[in-house]
């Protein structure tokens, strides 16, 4: 080799290291970095890499002298001309992604006693000169001469000054036989031996052991101008693409005048309004990496005499959600980017926070207890112990938070009327967190840790008391509650959040539903996108006031008594059918006929031992045999109603917890008598399907027989979840899940995500056992896992048409449903 080889193998300056064939393994992740900002047109301040296989060589004085003439003449000026100074700034990067592990930089090589004052004077910035100086001194005594720390310490004790400092350390190192040099080239031969060193270390060793780096990973060395200059037209920043409040592109960050300082600097930063030169050559530089990195960029920059360079940069990996949303459209709208990258870009817990209410935490609040995260969003209220005291106090003018060991059909007022609900039993899949998802009230269920004293009228978790009527914060995302008001950040959800999912709307294959018994709940899921209702749960209708009716009918001893609550039941039915279906339209809705559990109606008086177990669902119609009819027949009195006016709903009438064959076929029966009631009474014969819910593994398993009868299966996976594992839906989350998952006996609580190895293996066998007989039979899921991303790439993948979930977790459904088929297709 030549010497002019030689050199060139040594040094690669900025920009030239893919011209001559080298990769992240020899030029480190800067050197690579540094190289696509020169080859995208940036500015870029001006440095060469040492390679990995030369790197060791930069700690010989001849070859660290040739990098500092080199870097002389890439930059155009002499380190010690004190009319144009010029720094060196040593940094290493391994060839590990990103900047995992690399050591802190070296910021300023080249001082030395006799210009220290003058460039101190030029910068003007209070010492910072006597700071970098004294920073360097130390680092290649204590890491390459070997000179204890607490040495530097104690002579750091004695110096009031940054100038004493230096003097110290300069002293100091003298003393111990390792004098600091003048020559630049000798300052950074030691600072490359030094980094070395340390990087080489027992201690750096077991660290990078620690964050799952190679221990012996190999450096690379960067060799970097620093050019000084005076306050008014020189500093360094560091600037983002994106408004993280509006996700807009602009250039966010600060500015800090002089040079950098070797600790962190506390001196407020400057906004980039104010920067010399002006921000354009920034902005565009900005727009040119979004491009790039198809994402938002963040870069690091000096300005010298008022020009911007470029120190590093990089993709944000995690912006901001409404960040990434907006990104994810501009990009996709230029076609920058396809569809489905667009939309992979984006989770669905990144759409909770443009949605619902955040508590804004900051660190400083005083945690109360914590529960199950039941429904998402965050609120603020004063604490009631009953349905009534909540609904007393929100008629005072008070935001309520209303906390009870576990909700029933009966604090449905109580529900309505608060910001938040709160209980200490109860799992994912009772009534309280059901209920406030289907109301989109955040709530923390199953709080095991929490005592409420209803003589006292306060709260207890771990020693701390809350008296009823004061103020708490609930975190429905997280299940965290804490003391005392915490602001509250409202939804944002923005235009762009829409045109996201309408691009993931074009291509998912699952159609995405919502659960909701009325109106109010439909239209709030219309909003969201659901493309119908997959569950209208008729026994929420009649909670609230009309539970007296519900009660005298579940109650009647004679027949004529049965029969006249009957009836009046039914009329208010149908005031509850055309709330709903008046809002649908003509879109699809499937209505469960009545199943409740009778004690959430009766409390003791329906005393069962296994009350989820017991004369639920079809089992009570098959007792009360007019029970079903009179539901059908007002759901399709509704019907011929709405017909009138021109709306004509397609409705799907569903019968729940089916196990027997004959059980569904008596209830279908029950309902084509009560069409064809109508269709005497009215002249009309109104169109609708039949179907039947899989929630027991027994209707799994003989799911053929059922599609012999059905034209549509729902799979209710909250009580075929319950059912398969034995699991009391209403207990065991609280109870047991938590420490289950802690544990790691199970990876996740199966109400929360569908199990694929045992629910999954039921969902499995139904689908295929039913498109066996009934090859055209719609399939589709109901239960809460409808609307978590994880269940619904499994529905996807097992074939279902449809998921139905709360609607406040529509948007996240359609979001999930599009990843699911992006992620098979590819
Ligand atoms: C189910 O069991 O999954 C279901 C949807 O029904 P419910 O939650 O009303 O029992
Ligand atoms: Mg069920």
């Amino acid at each position: 080799m030549t010497g002019t080889d030689a050199v060139s193998a040594t040094f690669v300056p900025y920009g030239q290291g893919r011209a001559r064939g080298l990769d992240q393994d020899e030029l480190g992740s800067h050197g690579v970095e540094v190289d696509r900002l020169v080859a995208l047109g940036l500015p870029v301040v001006p440095g060469l890499t040492v390679p990995i296989a030369h790197a060791a060589s930069l700690g010989e004085v001849e070859v660290a002298r040739v990098a500092v003439d080199l870097l002389q003449q890439l930059v155009g000026r002499h380190i010690g001309d004190l009319t144009h100074p010029v720094l060196i700034r040593l940094l290493a990067s391994t060839s590990a992604a990103g900047s995992a592990g690399a050591p802190v930089d070296i910021p300023g090589l080249g001082i030395t006693p006799n210009t220290v004052a003058a460039l101190d004077e030029m910068v003007g910035s209070d010492g910072a000169i006597y700071d970098v100086f004294a920073a360097v001194i130390r680092y290649v005594g204590e890491h390459g001469g070997g000179i204890p720390g607490d040495d530097f310490a104690d002579a750091e004790y004695t110096a009031s000054t940054l100038s004493e400092r230096v003097k110290a350390y300069l002293e100091l190192s003298s003393a111990e036989g390792f004098p600091f040099p003048d020559d630049p080239a000798e300052q950074l031969a030691r600072a490359a031996t030094a980094m070395r060193r340390r990087w080489v270390s027992p201690r750096a060793r077991r660290s990078r052991r620690g964050q799952g780096l190679p221990e012996d990973l190999p450096l690379a060395f960067h060799v970097q101008a620093v050019r000084v200059g005076p306050l008014e037209a020189s500093g360094h920043g560091l600037a983002q693409s994106r408004d993280p409040v509006t996700g807009a592109f602009a250039a966010i960050g600060t500015f800090r005048r002089g040079v950098r300082r070797s600790t962190t600097d506390d001196r407020p930063g400057e906004s980039l309004d104010t920067l010399p030169g002006g921000r354009d050559v920034l902005m565009s530089a900005l727009r040119t990496l979004e491009l790039h990195f198809r994402g938002a960029a963040q870069v690091e920059f000096e300005i010298r005499d008022g020009e911007m360079s470029l120190l590093s940069a990089r993709k944000v990996e995690r912006p901001a959600p409404r960040t990434a949303v907006r990104l994810a459209v501009e990009l996709a709208e230029a076609g920058t980017v396809d569809d489905a990258t667009a939309v992979q870009s984006i989770r669905a817990s990144d759409l909770e926070s443009l949605l619902h209410p955040q508590l804004q935490l900051t660190g400083r609040e005083t945690e109360f207890g914590r529960g199950l995260p039941a429904s998402v969003g965050a609120a603020v209220g004063r604490v009631a112990l009953s349905s009534d005291r909540a609904v007393e106090l929100t008629e005072s003018g008070e935001s309520v938070v209303l906390v009870a060991e576990e909700t029933s059909p009966g604090d449905l007022p109580g529900m309505l009327a608060a910001k938040a609900i709160v209980t200490s039993r109860g799992g994912l899949a009772a009534h309280a967190a059901v209920v406030a998802r289907g109301l989109g009230r955040p709530a923390v269920c199953g709080a095991t840790g929490l005592r409420i004293d209803l003589v006292n009228r306060t709260i207890t978790f771990d020693g701390q008391t809350v008296a009823e009527g004061e103020l708490i914060s609930v975190d429905g995302s997280s299940g965290m509650l804490y003391t005392g008001a915490v602001h509250v950040v409202p939804p944002r959800p923005g235009g762009d959040l829409e045109a996201l999912l309408r691009r993931a709307d074009g291509l998912r294959r699952l159609g995405v539903r919502a659960n909701a018994d009325n109106g109010r709940d439909a239209a709030v899921a219309l909003q969201y996108g659901a493309e119908g209702v997959g569950l209208c749960r008729t026994e929420h209708q009649f909670l609230g006031d009309r539970l007296p009716l519900v009660r005298r009918y579940l109650l009647a001893t004679d027949p004529d008594e049965e029969a006249l609550a009957l009836t009046e039941l039914a009329a208010a039915q149908k005031e509850d059918f055309l709330d709903l279906l008046t809002v649908t339209g003509n879109l699809p809705v499937t209505v469960r006929l009545l199943d409740a559990p009778l004690h959430e109606f009766l409390g003791d008086t329906a005393h069962e031992v296994n009350p989820m177990l017991g004369l639920r669902g079809v089992r009570l119609a098959l007792t009360r045999t007019e029970l079903y009819p009179a539901q059908a027949r007002a759901l399709f009195s509704a019907w011929v109603d709405l017909a009138a006016g021109g709306i004509q709903p397609r409705l799907e009438v569903m019968v729940p917890l089916v196990a027997l064959a004959g059980e569904l076929a008596a209830a279908i029966e029950s309902i084509h008598r009560a069409a064809d009631e109508i269709e005497e009474s009215t002249g009309v014969r109104v169109p609708y399907t039949v179907g039947t819910m899989v929630e027991t593994p027994r209707a799994a398993l003989i799911a053929g027989q059922l599609a012999g009868l059905a034209q549509f299966l729902s799979f209710g996976t909250n009580d075929l979840t319950q059912l398969t594992y034995g699991f009391s839906r209403d207990d065991v989350e609280a109870q047991l899940l938590t420490a289950y998952v802690e544990r790691q006996l199970l990876p996740v609580s199966p109400f929360a995500s569908l199990d694929p190895d045992g629910v999954g293996a039921l969902v499995e066998i139904a689908i295929r056992k039913a498109r066996e007989v009934n090859p055209g039979i719609k399939l589709g899921i109901c239960g809460e896992h409808g609307g978590d991303p994880a269940s619904i790439e499994m529905c996807d993948r097992l074939g279902l048409d449809y998921v139905s979930c709360s609607p406040s977790r529509v948007p996240g459904a359609r979001l999930a449903a599009a990843h699911a088929a992006t992620t098979a297709a590819r």
